[in-house]
């Protein structure tokens, strides 16, 4: 088939009920973007909503807490509530605070309660690196050596995770598992579900990061039971380097006491009564811990505007449709440069990225950069390329996809050493 032409792309574009909202983001000038799994855009609104609360502390000073047109006060809880449409949870067992990282730490501290024989936690070695350090330095703020208490499952190809094999590993020592829900690496996409089904019936405690899947696909989490998941805003939520994180704890939990308290986990009435004895608030907000950080959570308001109006549902349709347009064009056209495609090829398994293996994958993405493309390097061999519903074009697929087959076949990128620059 040599039917992925310029006019296939610009008739797919024609007919992409989302395309309005690419003119609402900032786009690096002449510049495929790739990488908004990693850092979304900034767009017009997120813009506006910032500036809406800096105006706010000119005008008002401190009344801004309570005053201002956004008032800081009830800003996370706010955000929570937008949020809880794209996971399938009530607005009260979502918060926005931290980051994915302290919020593990402080979910850890909540939900890590070991006792008998259940001591151990289950991860995975795919991992993102930080979940790792979280969970090994709560192990060993219990007392236990994470060498043996920490159980991480294998994967057997190096790119992915069987759920045969995590569900065989919850034994009778298991009492928390954290896992991803879309592997960043390979774009795998757990089936959380059947995971948290095979959890419950053993008495273990579940959560998931969901930094890969949060703005990309849609989430059932109140009604899949999980008992707590984490996530950033700065990927696919488009809030801005360093945004604020967010939290899950469903609903069944909610009243548990926090593991990490702090002023802001008190319940709103109560807060200001000073009292040196928590009020803790009902809902996930209990999870907080001090003053939220305003500046790097307004954005987020105007971004989530633009997920409800677009909707997750057809969010997902289409980054299903720009994944599938991407693996289609490496089979069809690139099949001879030596690329290996990664992530799992049927559409309920995978996320919203794609993830090519290359021998030379770091001299790739570093010909593609120099070609205004932005991809992302995973050392060693991984190249992701994350199309953005919200913000990438079939044709801009296209030229990205033309270009990608110009560096290999002209063998462009063998000019540039297969190593990575300090930030990949
Ligand atoms: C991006 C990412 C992180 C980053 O954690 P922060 O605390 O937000 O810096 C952690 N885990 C996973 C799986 C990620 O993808």
């Amino acid at each position: 088939m040599k039917g992925l032409t310029k006019d296939l792309a610009a008739k797919l574009d024609e007919h992409d009920p989302l395309q309005s909202f690419k003119t609402e983001f900032y786009l690096p000038k002449n510049t495929y973007y790739m990488d908004g799994n990693s850092l979304g855009l900034l767009s017009k609104r997120a813009e506006q909503a910032l500036l809406t609360s800096l105006q706010d502390w000119k005008q008002l000073g401190i009344n801004g807490w309570t005053d201002g047109k956004e008032p800081w006060f009830y800003m996370s809880e706010k955000l929570g509530a937008m949020t809880a449409p794209l996971l399938g949870a009530k607005s009260e067992e979502v918060i926005n605070t931290g980051s994915i990282t302290t919020n593990i730490h402080q979910l850890l501290a909540t939900f890590y309660q070991p006792s008998g024989k259940k001591t151990k936690i289950l991860a995975d070695e795919l991992n993102f690196p930080s979940d790792i350090y979280a969970l090994k330095s709560q192990l060993e703020l219990h007392g236990y050596d994470p060498e043996e208490h920490l159980v991480q499952v294998e994967s057997l190809d190096g790119r992915t995770l069987s759920e045969d094999t995590i569900i065989n590993a919850m034994t009778e020592e298991v009492a928390l598992i954290l896992l991803p829900s879309v592997l960043y690496r390979s774009g795998q996409l757990l089936d959380m579900p059947a995971i948290t089904k095979a959890a419950h019936e053993r008495g273990i405690m579940v959560g998931f990061d969901l930094a890969h899947s949060i703005g990309a696909l849609p989430h059932q989490l109140h009604d899949w039971g999980i008992d707590f998941a984490v996530w950033c805003t700065y990927k696919y939520l488009n809030s801005g380097p360093g945004g604020v994180g967010g939290l899950f704890v469903h609903e069944k939990h909610l009243g548990r006491k926090p593991g990490l308290a702090g002023w802001f986990s008190s319940n709103k009435n109560k807060q200001f009564d000073m009292d040196h004895s928590l009020t803790q608030a009902e809902s996930a907000g209990a999870f907080q811990i001090g003053t939220p950080h305003i500046l790097s959570s307004a954005p987020l308001i105007g971004s989530l505007e633009m997920f409800q109006e677009a909707g997750i549902e057809r969010i997902r349709e289409k980054s299903l449709q720009q994944t599938r347009y991407l693996i289609h064009f490496v089979k069809e056209e690139l099949s001879e440069f030596g690329f290996t495609i990664a992530n799992p090829e049927d559409d309920n398994r995978r996320g919203g990225h794609v993830s090519l293996i290359h021998e030379e994958a770091a001299s790739i993405c570093k010909a593609l950069k120099a070609q205004q493309i932005i991809p992302d390097f995973r050392a060693p061999n991984v190249i992701r390329l994350a199309p953005i519903a919200l913000y990438t074009s079939y044709s801009d697929l296209y030229q990205v996809m033309m270009i990608l087959k110009e560096i290999v076949q002209s063998g462009e990128y063998k000019q540039f050493k297969n190593e990575r620059d300090t930030i990949a």
